[in-house]
């Protein structure tokens, strides 16, 4: 079975003053996870574990880059109709990592990517990532969720992953990363939650699918975790990089009109 590599040295949290002061980091990730059910066979930071699994991926793969200790709470309200689901405010969201990105300044970091793994948190790390760009003039790149492009960058492979929630992919991602912390063996077989409404409509998950979780998670595999953290990997840090020869701007390199 895959397990992705310890990496002690991207993570912040895990490193002694003189690994960061030797480490030449000009860059970093901060993974933004939740604490919410996820079924009977996720744990509660399965969205922290996995947006930390795939920022620590892309920090190897990129080099000088610093994984910021993730803030493992979101906007969860939609989910507090289950138990043990503990949320924060959308303002609370976007100031944490304001002020986590303000911290950055007096260490000479200031190209920041935030990663969300949430839906939640969609917006108020937008919100965080303008503030931090008009007031300070840091460069932010935000990846929010890894579901989605990870799926169609699988197409066409042995990976047919979902989007949902508590499914298939999920599960995957966390025997992965976190194998401990799975319950595969409470797995049940559901059906695949359709992710192509046309509007987004904010409100309550209960209702939405029946248990609170959605996907065949009997089908996830560590394997199938490692596939994604690679299609993660392969699709952003190539960008990063071409990123980086632009000094971390927008330019022609996105739109490729100036080729
Ligand atoms: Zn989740």
């Amino acid at each position: 079975m895959p397990q992705r590599a310890a990496t002690p040295e991207v993570r912040l949290e895990y490193m002694t003053s003189e690994a960061v002061e030797s480490g030449a980091y000009d860059k970093a990730i901060l993974p933004v996870g939740a604490t919410e059910f996820h079924g009977p066979h996720l744990p509660f930071g399965t969205d922290s574990i996995g947006a930390e699994t795939i920022a620590e991926a892309i920090a190897r793969e990129l080099g000088n880059t610093l994984v910021l200790p993730p803030i493992t709470y979101g906007v969860s309200h939609h989910h507090l109709a289950w138990s043990w689901t503990v949320s924060v405010r959308p303002d609370t969201l976007t100031y944490m990592i304001r002020d986590i990105g303000e911290s950055l300044i007096a260490n000479d970091i200031r190209k920041l990517m935030i990663l969300t793994a949430h839906d939640g948190n969609r917006a108020p790390a937008e919100g965080a990532a303008r503030l931090l760009h008009q007031e300070h003039g840091i460069a932010v790149a935000l990846m929010d969720g890894w579901q989605g492009r990870a799926r169609r960058a699988l197409s066409g492979t042995q990976w047919d992953i979902d989007e949902d929630h508590g499914g298939q992919s999920e599960l995957s991602i966390v025997l992965y990363g976190a194998p401990e912390t799975a319950r595969p063996e409470l797995a049940t077989p559901e059906p695949r939650q359709n992710m192509d409404v046309p509007v987004e409509v904010v409100g309550e998950f209960a209702g939405t699918v029946p248990k609170g979780f959605s996907g065949d998670a009997t089908a996830a595999s560590a394997e199938e975790g490692e596939a994604i953290c690679r299609a993660a990997v392969d699709l952003v840090v190539p960008f990063l990089r071409d990123l980086e020869r632009n000094g971390w701007k927008r330019g022609g390199f996105m739109s490729k009109i100036y080729e």
